[in-house]
């Protein structure tokens, strides 16, 4: 037997987690500053909750739901994004009724979406997103993406374009429904089969379909600019405003529609603009859902969220030359010269731990010469040698690897000596 990890997933290794990690310590230092608060939702729900919310004329819906039957004889699906999941649970908790509105949270978790496998495009990949449940303040949409704006800049990426545009409000679409059959109807044939079908579903998919892209049909829709009411204009004027306050720089784009079914009034994207990015280039995609709530039996509250993958964020990273630089593993190895010295070593070892001081030994055995190798791959900052002589004398020779010093240290002194030169 020869097991392969599935397709459309990856194993993070050792080498690569330590990269998720730092990801997720910034994601969760940013949200606190916005005083957005951590939810935790199950990997996977009633699928008729993606159906009502996601949308049943969706992509996601239709082709990319890891959809089961359970035991007990229920169909779940393993969540292909983590909106519906909070919206599911804002109900259900009653937090329209917490005193503080809006509710502000935030997720960090795995979705499933059977695709095809490409770069930056996994089966199952891990989800950043926040949703703001409980305002319709124009504010608090520039406030979500100047939020995804600050997670990317404190990366360290700046090769970055913010698109923008306005779905509208309902009578705003359902104008614009009207003006894109009319416009698409007589000349459908020349379209693929999932557009054909769109087109009195919902036509608005149409202008996001990755098979026809190119039909000038496309770009010369009615946009959807041209069809907000006042209202909608209003709104999307007063966004557009607090972003220019806030000094974050956008463009709109009128044919901008997003891949889910729940989106109303603002729409965004955040795309690497660097050269060394591959074809898919969105990091980040979201919206207002005024409906939604109610959709799925809740009281009418209006929200605004957006996500992004860790995946994408990594690879816009390396394609800008912003890779994280490798840390420091380790405070301390400990090299033991002869069988004697193990024990000593050990204790001091436990010692150094309790106190706070990342450390470790070798346990294959081996000779100092090897000992020294794995410090020096280790990159530990210190080196303690311990040998016949020094545990005699109730002495470490602690070697400063970065200086390249060596000094005896009594062992009474050394972890007071450490936690010093650590901090310092
Ligand atoms: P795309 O057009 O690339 O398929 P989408 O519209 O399906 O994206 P959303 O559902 O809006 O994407 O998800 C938000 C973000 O999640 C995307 O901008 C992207 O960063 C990330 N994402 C979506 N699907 C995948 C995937 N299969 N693998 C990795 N990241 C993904
Ligand atoms: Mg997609």
């Amino acid at each position: 037997m020869n097991f392969k990890v599935p397709r459309g997933t990856q194993d993070i290794l050792p080498s690569e987690s330590w990269k998720w990690q730092k990801v997720e310590r910034i994601i969760n230092e940013t949200c606190d500053l916005y005083r957005y608060k951590e939810i935790r939702t199950p990997m996977f729900e009633a699928t008729e909750l993606f159906q009502r919310t996601v949308g049943e004329t969706t992509d996601v819906v239709q082709k990319e739901m890891y959809t089961f039957t359970d035991r007990g004889n229920r169909s779940m699906t393993l969540r292909p994004e983590g909106t519906a999941s909070v919206v599911r649970s804002f109900v259900e908790n009653k937090m329209f009724g917490y005193p503080d509105q809006p509710i502000k949270l935030y997720y960090t978790g795995p979705m499933f979406r059977y695709e095809r496998q490409q770069a930056g495009r996994y089966r199952q990949f891990v989800q950043f997103g926040v949703e703001a449940i409980g305002s319709a303040d124009p504010a608090i949409d520039a406030e979500v993406i100047a939020l995804a704006m600050d997670v990317y800049k404190r990366v360290g990426l700046t090769d970055l374009k913010l698109v923008l545009n306005s779905l509208g409000d309902n009578e705003s679409r359902k104008a614009h429904r009207d003006a894109l059959i009319a416009h698409f109807k007589s000349h459908i044939e020349g379209f693929c089969s999932d557009c054909k079908s769109r087109l009195e579903r919902n036509p608005l998919r149409i202008l996001d379909c990755k098979v026809d892209r190119d039909n000038p049909l496309i770009a010369s829709a009615p946009s959807l600019a041209d069809y907000l009411n006042e209202e909608s204009a209003s709104y999307f004027t007063e966004v557009k405003s607090y972003l220019d306050d806030a000094g974050i720089p956008y463009v709109v784009d009128a044919n901008l529609v997003r891949g889910l079914d729940y989106y109303n009034h603002t729409a965004f994207e955040i795309m690497s603009t660097s050269d060394g990015f591959g074809a898919i280039t969105t990091l980040c995609g979201g919206g207002r859902y005024n409906g939604l709530a109610e959709e799925i039996g809740g009281p009418s509250a209006p929200g605004i969220g957006f996500a992004m993958s860790i995946e994408r964020l990594l690879l816009a990273m390396e394609a800008e030359g912003k890779a994280f630089s490798d840390e420091s593993m380790l405070d301390v190895y400990i090299v033991t010269l002869g069988d004697e010295a193990r024990k000593p070593g050990f204790k001091l070892l436990q010692e150094l731990r309790v106190a706070g001081i990342r450390a470790d030994m070798d346990y294959t055995g081996r000779k100092m010469k090897a000992q020294m190798k794995s410090a020096d791959r280790l990159k530990a900052q210190n080196v303690i040698l311990i040998g016949e002589d020094e545990i005699t004398e109730g002495v470490v020779q602690l070697k400063n690897m970065a200086e390249g010093s060596q000094e005896k240290v009594s062992a009474a002194e050394l972890v007071k000596k450490l936690q010093e030169s650590l901090i310092g």
